[in-house]
Formats: structure tokens, sequence, C-alpha cells
């Protein structure tokens, strides 16, 4: 039993859930809106039902006021009633006061004896125990629906010779036919009904239609709410969880057919650039448009998701071979290479693709998505454009990835810290300069070289406030070794996408006066193929430094491939010379002539040319000679923490004399 009424209320329940919100509402609303109808029309029908009564009782009233009271003024209604008396009763009672046909009528005496009836049988009878004549003889009205006469309103009225006040002498029954009352009763009754139903369906059609309306927009809201919470909404591709389960579903496939899948991640070289220098709408519309072109270099099937930022991953869920994946990913990256216009902007990118293969290179999604990853770093760092998965790839660059999660919060965690390394006049020996550089002292690893992590700082966009902190740095150590008499001017090495940062310039001035140092206290060092990434705008921002008098010099001089023409324009007033040509100048007759001809350049064109990487006294007496300004380099010292340095400076001046 129990059984059966779980099972029944499970039907119930699946049944509900199948008509879905909008079903259960309709009929949960009709059939309470039917309870309600039947309710208020029963209800109705009982009042018209007592009304019809009510009316009997009244019309009986009338009777026995106009008809009945008059003709038995004085009478005793326990003496028989004279011919007359009955025949004018007779015609009177027939006048017509009802609205129904009189079926019957009786006149009682107060001891319940019938006096008078048009049944003349009736005459003299006695009706020894009716409750409505009990009724009546003690002085009300009372009116009821019976059986008798084939249905009928039987009604008793007390008569009375005075007003409602004197007692009642007798009773008056009148059997009213009920069949028409009946039939009006049964009409009004349909009529209410119709009109509740009517009324009923209009509420319900209305209702339905505001709910069916709402249900429709949660509906809508639902399914939005859906594509939002699987969809990037810049691109409208799926987003990194809607990625996951499809790479999930497609595996169970490709595990079950024994066949491969590639997942690859696709990143976008230079979109930061373009994001700082062209501003977050050209970035948008770039974005946009680069996940357009993926799909359309894709296959139906294929599937494209965005993971944020410039990244984008890629499933091919049925591929051949790992050729057959190369060369997807060739295609995808020569749609990225095409030239992007925005706002009517040339911009040309270049874009990173790491490849991994199921079951190769791993056999679910995190770990296919993190060798990608690799394989994609890879690719940045060398001249392909996309690379396979390699697990030799895991030993450096799982650590590079790693490095890349801490370098975010080294800042906030500071774990930087400020090397400094002498500039000294190859003249007099005098240092009157230093070079900061910055140091990365990692919990475990410990110092990790700039050249390890600057290039990851610049790739992720920490470079901006990383430069923020050595210049301040920097400049707040300038101050103390001013405050402490020591006149050094500081150099801070500045990488590409400092110089794409229009507000540079202010954020050095605010800089500079908060720790009240003049602009000659400070000056930047630009590679030059920081330079020429974007001439115009570096151009921009190096002229503003210069117009506000910081010394500007060029970094590493020698090793880029731009040509000599664009030095004459730049607002520069230094040239460092590479180390690697400077450390082997006396050995080596090529580099000592790019040496030479470096400083005649720099001579030429009014820069102070200094040499990088001096290591031995040879290549010191050397530069010297050549009349190179300035020199740098371990022979003088190793960079140091600022206050090694400050001592070595001090048993320098006490000397007096140069290392030389
Ligand atoms: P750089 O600006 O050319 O700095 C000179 C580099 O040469 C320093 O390496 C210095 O330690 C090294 N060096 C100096 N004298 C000698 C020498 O006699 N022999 C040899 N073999 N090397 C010498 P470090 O400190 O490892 O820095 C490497 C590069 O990292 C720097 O090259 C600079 O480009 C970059 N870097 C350092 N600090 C910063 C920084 O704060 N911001 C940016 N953007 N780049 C920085
Ligand atoms: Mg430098
Ligand atoms: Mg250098």
């Amino acid at each position: 039993m129990a059984d059966i009424s779980r099972i029944s209320r499970a039907r119930v329940r699946a049944f509900a859930d199948r008509l879905g919100l909008l079903g259960r509402f309709s009929v949960l609303s009709l059939v309470s809106l039917a309870v309600l109808g039947l309710v208020l029309a029963h209800f109705f029908a009982g009042r018209i039902h007592d009304r019809a009564v009510a009316t009997a009782a009244q019309e009986a009233e009338l009777m026995v006021n106009f008809g009945i009271t008059p003709q038995l003024a004085g009478a005793d209604l326990d003496q028989k009633m004279s011919p007359e008396a009955i025949n004018t009763l007779d015609s009177l009672l027939h006048a017509g006061y009802t609205s129904h046909p009189v079926k019957e009528i009786r006149i009682y005496s107060a001891h319940r004896r019938v006096v008078y009836s048009d049944n003349r049988d009736a005459v003299g009878t006695v009706e020894p125990d009716d409750a409505g004549l009990t009724t009546a003889i003690r002085g009300t009205t009372h009116a009821e629906v019976t059986k008798d006469h084939g249905g009928a309103i039987e009604v008793y009225v007390p008569l009375r010779y005075g007003d409602a006040s004197t007692p009642a002498v007798g009773a008056f029954e009148v059997y009213l036919d009920y069949a028409p009352v009946a039939a009006g009763i049964r009409s009004d009754t349909n009529r209410v009904f119709l009109l509740l139903a009517l009324g009923i369906l209009l509420v319900w059609g209305v209702l339905f239609r505001i709910v069916a309306g709402a249900s429709r927009r949660l509906r809508r809201q639902a399914a939005e709410n859906e594509h939002q919470a699987r969809h990037d909404g810049l691109t409208g591709l799926p987003n990194r969880g809607s990625f996951s389960d499809q790479v999930t579903s497609a595996l169970a496939t490709a595990a079950a057919g024994n066949s491969l899948l590639a997942v690859m991640i696709v990143d976008l070289d230079r979109f930061k650039e373009v994001n700082d220098t062209l501003g977050h709408h050209s970035g948008d519309e770039l974005l946009r448009e680069a996940g357009e072109r993926l799909t359309t270099a894709l296959r139906t099937g294929d599937v494209l998701s965005r993971f944020g930022g410039d990244e984008f991953a890629v499933l091919l869920p049925h591929v051949d071979s790992v050729e057959a994946a190369a060369a997807v990913a060739e295609r995808l990256c020569a749609a990225l290479e095409e030239p992007f216009v925005l706002h009517g902007l040339t911009v040309h990118l270049e874009a990173s693709l790491g490849i991994a293969m199921y079951p190769d290179h791993g056999d679910d999604v995190e770990t296919l998505v993190q060798h990608a990853d690799v394989a994609m770093y890879i690719a940045k760092s060398s001249t392909s454009s996309f690379e396979l998965y390699d697990c030799r790839h895991d030993r450096n660059s799982a650590g590079r990835l790693a490095l890349l999660g801490e370098l975010r919060h080294a800042i906030d965690s500071n774990e930087f810290t400020l090397h400094y390394q002498p500039k000294a006049s190859l003249e007099t020996g005098e240092v009157d300069g230093v070079e900061a550089l910055v140091r990365w002292i990692h919990p475990e690893r410990g110092m990790v070289p700039p050249d390890e992590f600057i290039p990851l700082a610049e790739q992720t966009g920490v470079i901006k406030p990383l430069t923020a902190w050595v210049l301040d740095a920097a400049l707040a150590q300038c101050r103390a070794w001013r405050d402490s008499g020591l006149e050094l001017t500081v150099a801070v090495n500045l990488s590409v996408r400092n110089l794409l940062d229009a507000h540079l310039p202010e954020s050095i001035a605010g800089l500079l006066s908060r720790h009240a140092l003049p602009p000659s206290a400070l000056e930047l060092e630009i590679t030059e193929s920081t330079i020429v990434a974007d001439q115009v705008r570096a151009l921009d921002v190096l002229t503003r430094l210069n117009a506000m008098g910081i010394g500007l010099s060029v970094d590493d001089f020698g090793t880029g491939y731009s040509s000599l023409a664009y030095l004459k324009d730049l607002p520069v007033s230094e040239l460092k010379i590479d180390r690697k040509f400077v450390n082997n100048m006396t050995e080596d007759g090529d580099d000592a002539f790019i040496v030479r001809s470096t400083i005649d350049l720099g001579r030429n064109l009014g820069l102070q040319v200094v040499a990088e990487g001096v290591e031995t006294q040879a290549v010191w007496d050397q530069l010297a000679m050549l009349g190179c300004d300035v020199a740098q380099g371990y022979f003088l010292t190793r960079p140091l923490p600022p206050a090694d340095l400050t001592e070595w400076l001090a048993a320098r001046r006490q000397d007096s004399v140069s290392p030389v």
C-alpha cells in the first residue's frame, strides 16, 4: 500500500517535472479557480433558493394582510364559517396576490383545526404536530419547500385580528407551486454558473498570459546566464571551464576510438603593447578580430576558447597525426600574422602557439593544457611561431612557469633589491655615477639574475610596477648618498614597455620631487632594441624625459640591428658599448675595431661614451688610450649592495688614486 502511494507520488512528481513551471501553474490555477467557482456557484444557488422561499413568504403575508384579515375581523375561528365567508375567501384568495399558482389554501384555528380550505375534504381536520403550523400559531411566519402537492413552497402565516403585537388567533397556510420557482432558480443558477465560468476563464487567461510572459523571460534569462557562465564576454567564445568540459568529453571519445587529439595554447606576442599604446578599445577590437580569424582557420567541430587576456586555446578533437595538428597550428599563426587595422592604424602581431597531443603528452585536460602552455613559452622564446611539446622542455619551462607566477608577488613580498655598479672616468678615475641593477632574492632559489626574470616581467606586464619600484628605490638611495655628501648620479635601466607608457615622464617627475632630487641626478638606460620597437612612441617619451633634464643613455650599443641613422635624431647624451665587444678587445681585432669606431662615432655626435664590462687593467688602459670617457666593469668592482658600495667608494677616496 505504502509502495503504491510512493509510486503514485513519484509519478505525480515526474509528471509535474515534465509539465514545467508554466504547465504546473496552468493546472494548479485552473483547478483552484474551478473549485472556487463551484463553491461560489453553490453559494449563489443557495441564496437564489432562499430568496425564492422568502418571496413566497412575503406573498403569503400579503394575502393574509389584504385578503384574509379584513374578512375575518371579529370572527371566531373556532366557529364554522358561513358559506358567504367561504365564497368571499375563495374568490379573494385566488385573486392573484401571488406570482406562482396556488395549489391549496388552509386556514387553521388556534386549535389547529382546519376552518377553511379550497380542498373541502380537509375542512374540519386537525393538524396535530406540524412544526410550521406551531411556529405560525406562536406568531412567526414559516416557509419551506415540501414534496407535498408534487413539489411546493409551503408557507404558514399567523392570523391576527389586530396589529403585529396582538397574539395569533390561528394560522393561514398556502401551498405555492414550486415548479416555476424551481425553473427560475435553475435558470438564475445557470446564469450565475455561466457568468462565473466566463469570469474565471477570463481571470485564468489573464494570469496565464502574465505567467507565460514571466516564465518566458525567466527561461531566456536562465539561458543567457548559462551562456555567460560558459562564455567569454568579449569574444563570445567558450571560456576555460567550458573548454575543459569539451576536452574531457573529446578525451573520452578519443580513448574509446583509439584516436589522437590536440590541445593548443595560442598567445599573441606584443598584445600588451598594443593595449597600452592604443588603449583598451583597440585591444578589445584586436582580440575580437583575432578570435574571428582563428575561428575561420579552424574546421567545424574544432573548439576555440579564450582563456583570458591574449591567451586562446584550441581543441582539435579529431586529428590524424602530429603533422596534421602542426598544419592547423601553422594556419592559425598565419591568420594572426596578417596585419590588423585598428581605428585606421595598421598593427603587426605575431603569435606563439604550443601543441600538446593526446595520448603522447597527457591524458587529462590539466596536463594537456599545461604542456601546451610550456610548448607555447618555448615558441615565444624561439624563432618558430609554434612548438610541439617535448618533455625535455619541461625542466626549464616548468621552472619558468613557476617563476612567472611568483614574479607577480615578488614586489609585494619585498623580494627585490638593488645592487649598484660604479662608472668611473677613464681620465681621472673619479666615480660620479652608479648603475642600479635589480636583484631578485627568491626565498627558495636564492638570487635570480635579471636576465632570467626581466624578460618574464616584460611579457607579463610586471615590468611596469617593477620599474616603478626600481626608480623609487634608486632615487631614495641617491638621496641618502647625497645627504651623506656623496654627489652621485644613478642610472636606471628601462625596458620597451616602460617607454610605451605615456605617463612615464610624469611619474618620474613625481618621484624626483618626492626625493627632492634634481633631474640631473637620474640617468635612464635604454637598449637599442627598445627604441626600435616603436620609434614614434618611444621618441615622444624620450623627448619629454630629455626636456625634463634627465640624461638618456643607449645601453648595449652595438648589439642592436638598427642603422646608425636614428642615433642622431635621438635625444640621448651617452652611448654604452656592449660588454661583449669590450671584454675581448685586447685579443680580438674585430671587437677592438668596433670599440674604436663606437668611440669615434660617439665623439662625433657629441655623446659621452661608456665602456661596459671592463674586466682587466689592459682593457682599461686601451680604452683610456682610445679616448673613451667612462668605464664600468668588474675591474672596478662587481655590482654591490649600497652599504658595500659606500664602503668601496670611501676606501677608493682614501687611496685617492685611480686603480690603474
Ligand atoms: P646592463 O644594463 O647592460 O647591465 C650591465 C650588466 O653587465 C650587469 O648584469 C652587470 O652585472 C654586468 N657586468 C658589469 N660589469 C661586468 C664585467 O666586467 N664583466 C661581465 N661579464 N659582466 C659585467 P646584470 O646585473 O646581470 O644585468 C643584466 C641586465 O639586466 C642589465 O644589463 C639590464 O639590461 C637588465 N637589468 C638589470 N636591472 C634592471 C632593471 O632594473 N630594469 C630593467 N629593465 N633591466 C634591468
Ligand atoms: Mg644598463
Ligand atoms: Mg649593458
